[in-house]
């Protein structure tokens, strides 16, 4: 492993602001005080930020006269939920975790700023992105919103995720796609209500949600080429409020997730088909609200962060073939704007997995981030 030395020298460092963010979690795009530590830490390296998005914060770092840019973006928000472990910087507050490693995320950008302070041998400019809300507050959308790709011109954007189950000192690269999209639907069957002594009267809108769910499982095992991968999930059925009565509506709600978007839009239409035909079998009124909610997160230049990511952890720690992962990560939004590479961090083969009450990061990944994040630099300016 060929960790940065100056990196390293700030490690003990680090850790001790990564339990400090750990304890203090914000949620969404709610993340004030996390955004005014960072602050204060950037101002102590002599780097100015500015603000974008919803509390969210972005250094621009010149070094050169280089016109490339290369910038790195990392997320900071925590999850609405209870931390389970007992050791001494547990959360302090109650139903606010750290549990996706965010804290971690955006420490190891922090240990980069730190180097990047001292160390402006480079040959362009370098963008360091803080931002909030990733855990389904579309965080990413409201820092493009605010002009992030009018204000900077971003050349390329990188960014990582601390990975359970992948050993500690490894880093994964996808070439292609690296998490899933995440579609969300809602279907509302209406017929009509009545006694449930005299169906014939009413129009009964179950037996069609029956069908309509039915359905809907065949879309991945009948619609999908086998080779291709894709999750439809019932998440949701509501309706009805009686022993004895037939309800007005019923609404069903469910999940999407593929790794391929013309997957997704074979899934979205095959969804619309269902619905439809459905309706139309039993008569009733069946209407589908069907969301994107994040794209699929697709890697377009693998190879310089596999690259940089050999020369960081070695060539035989650098693994290539795992699945792309079913979760979502708004990191995808960027990559509609410019190009880049996410990449997987090893928390542990044995790390408690993400959302999970226990999970923790694992300390030992900040100088293994900010030792990858300078090999990018150096690798395009
Ligand atoms: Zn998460
Ligand atoms: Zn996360």
């Amino acid at each position: 492993m060929a960790l940065n030395p100056e990196v390293l020298a700030l490690h003990d460092e680090m850790k001790a602001l990564r339990r400090q963010i750990h304890q203090n979690p914000e949620v969404g795009l709610d993340t004030v005080e996390t955004v005014k530590l960072i602050k204060s830490r950037l101002d102590g390296y002599g780097i100015s930020c500015a603000d974008i998005g919803v509390n969210s914060l972005v250094a621009e770092i010149k070094g050169g006269e280089g016109d490339t840019t290369v910038a790195f973006r990392v997320d900071m928000d925590a999850l609405e939920m209870s931390e389970e472990n007992d050791f001494a910087y547990k959360s302090t507050v109650e139903g606010k975790m750290h549990a996706c490693g965010h804290d971690g995320h955006c420490t190891s950008l922090i240990a980069l700023a730190g180097y990047l302070a001292k160390n402006r041998d480079f040959n362009g400019t370098v963008l360091l992105l803080f931002q909030s809300g990733e855990e389904g507050y579309e965080g990413a959308l409201r820092v493009i919103e605010d002009g992030f790709f009018d204000k900077y011109k971003v050349d390329y954007l990188f960014g990582f995720h601390a990975w359970p189950g992948l050993e500690a000192g490894k880093i994964a690269v996808h070439n292609g796609a690296c998490m899933a999209s995440e579609d969300r639907f809602e279907v509302h069957v209406t017929g009509k209500s009545g006694h449930a002594s005299m169906p014939h009267v009413c129009n009964e809108p179950f037996a069609a949600v029956a069908d309509i769910i039915k359905g809907l499982q065949t879309i991945v095992a009948r619609k999908i080429p086998s080779h291709e991968r894709g999750v439809v999930s019932i998440t949701q059925v509501h309706g009805g409020s009686l022993r004895n009565g037939i309800p007005d509506n019923v609404m069903v709600q469910g999940n999407v997730r593929t790794c391929n978007e013309k997957v997704q839009d074979l899934i979205e239409d095959s969804i619309g088909q269902v619905v439809k035909g459905v309706g139309v079998m039993y008569g009733v009124e069946a209407e589908l609200d069907y969301v994107r909610k994040h794209p699929v997160l697709v890697n377009t230049t693998p190879e310089i962060a596999l690259r940089a990511a050999q020369k960081v952890v070695g060539v035989e720690n650098v693994v290539t073939d795992m699945e792309s992962s079913m979760a979502a990560e708004d990191f995808a939004f960027f990559m509609k704007y410019t190009k880049g590479c996410y990449v997987w961090i090893g928390n542990g083969a044995d790390s408690a997995p993400l959302h999970n009450s226990r999970f923790d990061f694992d300390d030992d990944i900040l100088p293994i981030a900010a030792s990858f994040f300078i090999t990018v630099i150096n690798e395009l300016l």
